[in-house]
Formats: C-alpha cells, sequence, structure tokens
C-alpha cells in the first residue's frame, strides 16, 4: 500500500519548531518511501482559526521546501464526522452525559483524594429515562463520549516507542462532542486518518494516550489502523519546551539570516542517532530517514547550533542559489570570496559596500595624519598575494610601537569608512591594492 503521511497543525497561530519537526518527518519519510504527504488543517474551531493562519502555515511549508501533495480541511467535513458519530452510536459506543465541568471536576478530586486514578465513572450510563427529562428540562444539553471497550487492551508496535500496551479501564471515556454539537479532535482525526487513507501517523510523544483511545474509535468504526510513530518532545537548551521555542516559528528564523536549510538539516536529525550535519539540499535526509534512529530523550534545539550550521550552509552556497539576495553589481567571483567569511548571507551586502566605496575619508589629528601616510607607504611594499593584512600590521606595529586599537582603528577607519565591520584580514585582499593605497589618507 502507498504510504501517506500527514501534518495536522490546527490553524489557530503560526508553527513554530516543535511543529515544523513534526511536519519534516512526516515529510522526509513520505519522500523516502514514494509516498503522499498531506496537509491536514484540523479547523473545527472557526472561532479560533483564520485564513491568515492557514496561509501562514502554506507558506512557512514552503519556504522549508515541504511541497505538499494534497490539501484537507476539516471544516469542510462535518458530514464524515456525523456520519461516524451516528455509526457510533448505532453500535451503543456513544453516549450521552449530563455533568457539568464542576461536576466533573468534583469527582476528579475525590478520586485523586483517594488515591485513584481520576478515570471518568461513566455514571452516565445509570441514568433513567426520567433523570434524563429532568436535566433536559433544566435546559442541560448533553455532551458526548466515546465508550471504549474494557475488554479488548489496547496495543500496538510505535515506530519509535516499540511495544505499546494500555488497559482501557484505566482510561476515561473521551469526549468526543461538546454539548453545542462542536467537535473536539480526537474523533474527527481518527475519521480522516481511516477515510483518507493515511498509512502512518508521526507525531509527538504527547499524544501516546490519543492512539490509544483512537486505535479503539478506527476498530469500532471497522476502518484499517494505521502505523504510529510517536517523536520524542522537543526541548530547548534549559531542558524544556520554553515559551520561547513554542514561538520560535520561520519568520523570526529569517529575519536571523537562517537559510531554510539550516533549520531542515538540523530539526530532521536532532534526537535521533545520525549526526547534525549542514546539507545544501534534502536529499540525503530523504534517504537517511530512519524511525528506528529516533531516540526516546528529549530532542534538544540549541539555537547557537542552528547558527553554526547555518554558516556551514553559507560558506558552500552556489552564486545561482543567492544571486537575487545580493546587491546588483556583486558577482560571482565577489560571492565566492566572501562566503567563507559569511554567517548569513544578508551580510554579504555589508561586505560589499566596503570593498566597492565610496568610503567616507576618516577626520585625523596630525598624528593619525602621519600615520596613515606612512601606512599607505608600506601598502604599496607588502606582499599582496600572502595576508597583506597581517603584513601591514606587523610592520606598523614594529615601526610605530602601537598595538591593539591604535594599531587596527585608524587603518580601518581609513579603509572602510567605519568603526566596526567585517575583518580586515578578510577584507584587505578584496578591496585591492589600488583602492587601499587611495584610501589610506584623512578627509
Ligand atoms: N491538530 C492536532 C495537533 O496539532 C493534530 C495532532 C495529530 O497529529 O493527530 O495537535
Amino acid at each position: 500500500m502507498a504510504v501517506m503521511t500527514r501534518f495536522a497543525p490546527s490553524p489557530t497561530g503560526r508553527l513554530h519548531v516543535g511543529n515544523i519537526r513534526t511536519a519534516l518527518h512526516n515529510w522526509l519519510f513520505a519522500r523516502q518511501q514514494g509516498g503522499r504527504f498531506v496537509l491536514r488543517l484540523d479547523d473545527t474551531d472557526a472561532e479560533r482559526s483564520s485564513e491568515e493562519f492557514v496561509e501562514a502555515i502554506r507558506a512557512d511549508l514552503g519556504w522549508l521546501g515541504i511541497d505538499i501533495d494534497r490539501e484537507e480541511r476539516q471544516s469542510a467535513r462535518f458530514d464524515r464526522y456525523e456520519a461516524a458519530f451516528e455509526t457510533l452510536r448505532a453500535a451503543g459506543r456513544v453516549y450521552a452525559c449530563y455533568e457539568t465541568p464542576q461536576e466533573l471536576e468534583l469527582k476528579r478530586k475525590v478520586l485523586l483524594g483517594r488515591g485513584k486514578p481520576p478515570v471518568y465513572d461513566r455514571a452516565a450510563l445509570a441514568l433513567t429515562d426520567d433523570e434524563i427529562a429532568a436535566f433536559e428540562a433544566e435546559g442541560r444539553k448533553p455532551h458526548w463520549r466515546f465508550k471504549l471497550d474494557h475488554d479488548a487492551t489496547i496495543e500496538w508496535d510505535d515506530l519509535v516507542r516499540g511495544r505499546q500496551h494500555f488497559d482501557p479501564a484505566l482510561l476515561s471515556d473521551p469526549v468526543i462532542r461538546r454539548a453545542d454539537g462542536s467537535w473536539l479532535y480526537m474523533l474527527p482525526s481518527a475519521v480522516d486518518d481511516a477515510e483518507m487513507g493515511v498509512t502512518h501517523v508521526v507525531r509527538g510523544e504527547d499524544h501516546v494516550t490519543n492512539t490509544g483511545l483512537q486505535l479503539q474509535m478506527f476498530d469500532a468504526l471497522g476502518a484499517a489502523r494505521p502505523r504510529f510513530a510517536h517523536e520524542a518532545l522537543l526541548v530547548g537548551t534549559e531542558g524544556k519546551l520554553s515559551k520561547r521555542l513554542g514561538s520560535l516559528g520561520c519568520d523570526h528564523f529569517r529575519e536571523q539570516g537562517i537559510e531554510p536549510m539550516a533549520l531542515v538539516s538540523l530539526l530532521a536529525r536532532i534526537g535521533t542517532s545520525d549526526a547534525v550535519e549542514p546539507f545544501a539540499d534534502p536529499a540525503p535526509l530523504v534517504e537517511s530517514f530512519d524511525f528506528a534512529r529516533f531516540g526516546r530523550a528529549p530532542a534538544r534545539f540549541d539555537e547557537e547550533e542552528l547558527k553554526a550550521l547555518n554558516a556551514k550552509i553559507v560558506h558552500h552556497l552556489d552564486y545561482a542559489v543567492v544571486a537575487d539576495r545580493l546587491p546588483a553589481a556583486m558577482d560571482e567571483a565577489a560571492w565566492t570570496a566572501i562566503r567563507p567569511n559569511l554567517s548569513r548571507v544578508d551580510d554579504a551586502a555589508d561586505w560589499w559596500h566596503v570593498i566597492e566605496g565610496p568610503v567616507e575619508p576618516p577626520e585625523c589629528d596630525d598624528e593619525m595624519q602621519a600615520y596613515l601616510d606612512r601606512a599607505a607607504i608600506l601598502a604599496a611594499l607588502v606582499d599582496w598575494s600572502n595576508n597583506p593584512w597581517a603584513d601591514l600590521t606587523s610592520q606598523l606595529k614594529a615601526e610605530t610601537g602601537r598595538k591593539g586599537k591604535d594599531l587596527f582603528l585608524p587603518l580601518r577607519q581609513a579603509l572602510t569608512g567605519r568603526d566596526h565591520g567585517p575583518e580586515m584580514a578578510a577584507l584587505l585582499p578584496l578591496i585591492g591594492k589600488e583602492k587601499a593605497i587611495s584610501r589610506l589618507h584623512c578627509e
């Protein structure tokens, strides 16, 4: 059977590193297997879902190079959920409940107080017709639970976690529909996975219990079970999924000058036994993808590691790939020379402006004037084929006794028109002998 995976975000916000990672793993696996990757928008909550977020999700996936074979929206499938609901109800697997949230909370507290797991007691199943009529007369509307089969142990072979086992008697029958008729996540997701032919559900381990419940839904609906892979969660360097990490998305990384392939290279492999490597293209990640290499410990996301990986990727980017992001006059030779010094593509412009000039000559006193004059003479004599900056500054140091800032800053100011900027050793050969000599003077 052809593999089908799906990424199922709720369009109630932007994607963040955690769900980007899940999307990526679904996509890598589908591509490796020659299968299909579906974007399923979990937009049953009309109030909180928005078109703006739908578009942002598509754009973010596009930026990352995660292409979509098919898009589905839960809001267009309410009739399917209704049909499944009726099937389950006819089979006695769905029942009406009338407890208020306060009453449920009280039951929970009592059970916890007795040291028992807070499992719903199925009191609603024992209601008499008169009691139900009394609730209805009071204006109470029922919410609906899926009735777990306590005799059927829940087991599956998880592609990451291995054999999983749950005793259904220790789980509450999940609420699948609210009193106002709206759907909770649980049933629509199972119905979609079943009807769309999803073969592999890849998601975070926070969904492990949901899987246990949903497996009984697949069985009750007579649907084939997909395989499941629950990946360990993503944590920050401080060891947990911080608020900050939960809010870091593609916009942030783009602003930081992070290349999509840096993020893809990192997120594909952290938490696995494969080494994180800078790839300019996802092909090696597709090829090497293997759930068996996923660890059970949380995957650590480190922005510093991402930046370092980004720099390595930038150092090998071809001119053709970046040309439209460079200053118009910057040619391939200049890009190739500057590239090893960049940690982000955008910084190329900074170098280019300094190299091209014109630069503003510095204001000098007599002493600085004399220093720059001497520098200009020495600059004409140093060997330009091999680290002219080291040569020039060591000679100036020996002659003038200057060091540190006194030695370097006047030169930088004259050569670049600025106090700060790219590394001079790399910059000077690009500025070139003639231009450099002509810049070594005062206003
Ligand atoms: N919309 C759900 C979520 O974002 C989907 C979970 C799933 O993959 O089934 O948590």
